[in-house]
């Protein structure tokens, strides 16, 4: 059975100390929520990724990921973190693809198949995003771009690598603009998601396969949005910097 996952991306926010105070109480609010197959990460910046690992330790449900990793092992990338970098704070995951990595970083989906490969090799988890611009959807062209991205990025994996990823459906027009993609939007592009999974590898992979929402979500369209059948979880970012906000989207599932 697949997992549920709600998982924080703090993007760029929260000094060290604040993000420890931030995940102690998101610790104390979602120890006892998570039970069974649920799964929360709170995916930080690089500076608090050993602190929170540690004060993660003993609770099985919580999870910590980094937000980003280098497609090359080591070597002379000045203010670059290597994917073994991350696993060696005791990070389980990484997010890789996100839409301000790809608008402002210029990463391309071929940079991203070589980023998942390295962080597959490390032992990370990618949560891997995927997702249109406004233009792209009124263009109509939304479902080109998906597969497009899932094509490029990760469809190069065999099963048992595949099988490793969580994918992150994340429209850029819902990120951050406090419009979320209606439930029937928002599953529209996850069965498509699971059918071009199914299609590449097999129906088991795809319905083993947990396909998370992105986008504006909060504690209010939570509870609607994971009830649809492909939506398995969120990426939060906004919401996640509030303990209780992520808590009751945490809740949302119950
Ligand atoms: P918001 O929840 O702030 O819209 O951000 C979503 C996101 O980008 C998570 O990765």
């Amino acid at each position: 059975m697949r997992k549920k996952i709600v998982a924080g991306n703090w993007k760029m926010n929260l000094d060290y100390n604040e993000g420890l105070a931030l995940f102690s109480e998101v610790i104390n609010i979602v120890k006892d929520e998570a039970t069974g197959s649920q799964q929360v990460v709170v995916c930080s910046p690089f500076i608090h990724l050993h602190s929170l690992v540690q004060l993660a330790k003993g609770y099985n449900n919580i999870a910590v990921g980094a937000q980003n990793a280098h497609q090359n092992e080591s070597g002379a990338y000045t203010g670059e973190t290597s994917a073994k970098q991350v696993k060696s704070t005791g990070a389980e995951y990484v997010i890789l693809g996100h839409s301000e990595r790809r608008q402002y970083f210029g990463e391309t989906n071929e940079l991203l198949a070589a980023k998942t490969d390295t962080a597959l090799k490390n032992d990370l988890k990618p949560i891997f995003c995927i997702g249109e611009t406004l233009q792209e959807r009124e263009a109509g062209s939304h479902f080109g771009i998906i597969k497009s991205q899932l094509e490029e990025g990760v469809f190069h994996l065999d099963a048992a690598a595949f099988g490793k990823l969580v994918i992150a459906y994340e429209p850029v027009w819902a990120i951050g603009t406090g419009v979320t993609a209606t439930s029937e939007q928002a599953q529209e592009i996850h069965a498509y998601i699971r059918k071009e999974i199914a299609d590449k590898y097999s129906q088991q992979v795809a319905d083993d396969t947990t396909i998370l929402y992105g986008g504006s979500c909060n504690p209010k369209n939570a509870a609607e949005l994971f009830a649809q059948a492909d939506i398995d979880g969120g990426l939060i970012g906004g919401a996640s910097l509030k303990s209780r906000d992520f808590a009751d989207i945490v809740k949302a599932f119950n």
